[in-house]
């Protein structure tokens, strides 16, 4: 990529509390790769993009594009571009799927007032995303809570894309979702990816579908980097696949 260390994760450091979960991770993420990272339950995958989107604080340095991220509250990430789609999804089941989206907007713009070319730019926005997820322009009037997991999902990172962030943080989005309905999301996120050159981390626990459309990756145990390199590499790798990935 033209800007190999457009994320660049630098002796990082985050925990709770007492408990200290990163140990000193270093990993960069070119603009416009997609990046997995993989690894057991508690490694600290989502205590990585925790870090990186404001949630927790960290030590080290996170930079984005050169500007550093830590230290910046949630609200200030997203501004920076930086949009985070938590594990269980955080969408308001009692709001329309249009409302939903909105709210990503709202996030990118503050709230108040738009002139009319802040509300086309919008329109626009909706367009854009519903042309990615044409069931939620079927289900756009439709509450958030009646729609499926899958559909809830696709909302979830709809509404990170209302951000137009330039880098995208996806914690396990095929928890609890059917392999074919998962098969279907990363093919969108696959799409974004290739036609909005957004720069994506995703986390997730479906080591083999996470390398198909990933361009890196990286294997996180205990809170360290025990191993990192181009997807197709990692698939191939027969023992990381036993040992860290889970299949044999
Ligand atoms: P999983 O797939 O199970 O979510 P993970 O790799 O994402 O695994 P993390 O959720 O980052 O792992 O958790 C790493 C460690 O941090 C675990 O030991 C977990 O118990 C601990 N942890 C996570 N969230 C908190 C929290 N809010 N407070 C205290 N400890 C936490």
């Amino acid at each position: 990529p033209a800007t190999p260390d457009f994320l660049k994760v630098s002796d990082l450091h985050a925990g709770y509390g007492q408990a200290r979960v990163l140990q000193g991770l270093d990993f960069s993420v070119g603009r416009g790769e997609v990046c997995a990272v993989l690894g057991p339950n508690g490694a600290g995958k989502t205590t990585t993009l925790r870090a990186l989107c404001g949630m927790i604080r960290g030590r080290g340095s996170v930079t984005l594009n050169g500007t550093e991220l830590l230290g910046r509250s949630p609200e200030q990430a997203a501004r920076l571009g930086v949009a985070h789609v938590p594990e269980g999804r955080g969408t308001f089941n009692d709001l329309t799927v249009e409302e939903n989206l909105r709210i990503g907007a709202h996030l990118r713009t503050g709230l108040g007032r738009r002139g009319r070319a802040e509300r086309a730019a919008v329109a626009a926005d909706l367009d854009r995303i519903y042309g990615y997820f044409p069931k939620l322009r079927q289900r756009s009037r439709q509450a958030a809570g009646s729609l499926s997991g899958g559909e809830q999902q696709m909302l979830a990172i709809g509404r990170a894309l209302m951000l137009r962030p330039s880098l995208l943080l996806l914690d396990e989005p095929s928890l609890g979702l059917a392999p074919l309905v998962t098969r279907e999301l990363f093919e969108i996120v696959r799409a974004v990816n290739e036609e909005e050159r957004t720069t994506v981390v995703v986390v997730e626990q479906n080591a083999q579908l996470a390398l198909e459309i990933a361009h890196r990756a990286h294997v996180l145990e205990a809170g360290r980097l025990v191993l990192s390199g181009p997807a197709e590499r990692i698939r191939e790798d027969g023992q990381v696949a036993e040992v860290y990935l889970g299949v044999s």
